[in-house]
């Protein structure tokens, strides 16, 4: 597991305390890497023809592999809330669901715990498929905003947990992050399914 700011190897996924700033998000956990079978998932999870009946086993590998990480599973013990990075809107409509939306949902119902859709996608991005940090840090920042209704919900759980499918850089990731922590959130983590290079 790595420092999503440096990339550096961070033992238990969290953040490099002298990597982080007010802002910054606390730690990533990704359930597995992104390479062979696991690769071929995600891809026909995310892309035509839309295998749609694979959502089961997808939220199987993510919890299965999630719970094997021991910093993961103490936070657990404390109130937590799942919050799906979300699509922009004509991105959701084309595909028709929202993969980290699915991981997000399946996650919930395996700890009980609840979602909340409380970040809205306000830029169209580019695929980040072959930018370089600096640029997938460019083309993500300022894709989110926290919706009006920062829900209680989100407000009265001490952690939030972000989740996506694919953790590359962590870019996507520490600019929710960010968008969150300046809206008044003390703690807030990053979830994946796979880490991908
Ligand atoms: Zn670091």
């Amino acid at each position: 597991m790595v420092c999503t700011v440096c990339q550096r190897q961070a033992i238990g996924g969290l953040t490099h305390p002298v990597c982080r700033t007010r802002y910054t998000i606390d730690g990533v956990f990704p359930s597995l890497v992104y390479k062979g079978t696991v690769k071929k998932l995600v891809y026909v999870f995310k892309y035509p023809p839309y295998l749609t009946d694979m959502r089961q086993q997808l939220v199987d590998l993510l919890y299965e592999g999630i719970i094997q990480k021991e910093q993961f599973v103490s936070l657990m013990q404390e109130p937590a809330v799942f919050v799906p990075i979300p699509l922009y809107q004509a991105k959701l409509r084309k595909r028709g669901y929202n993969q980290a939306q699915i991981l997000a949902a399946g996650l919930a119902r395996r700890f009980d715990l609840p979602v909340a859709n409380c970040l809205k996608r306000v830029k169209q991005t580019k695929t980040q498929v072959g930018f370089s940090k600096e640029e997938r840090q460019r083309n993500i920042a300022g894709a989110f905003v926290v919706k009006d209704d920062l829900s209680e919900l989100v407000k009265a759980n001490a952690h939030v947990f972000l989740v996506d499918d694919v953790v590359t850089s962590g870019a996507t990731l520490r600019e929710a992050a960010r968008v969150l922590k300046r809206a008044g959130i003390v703690k807030v983590w990053g979830i994946a399914l796979a880490h991908g290079e």
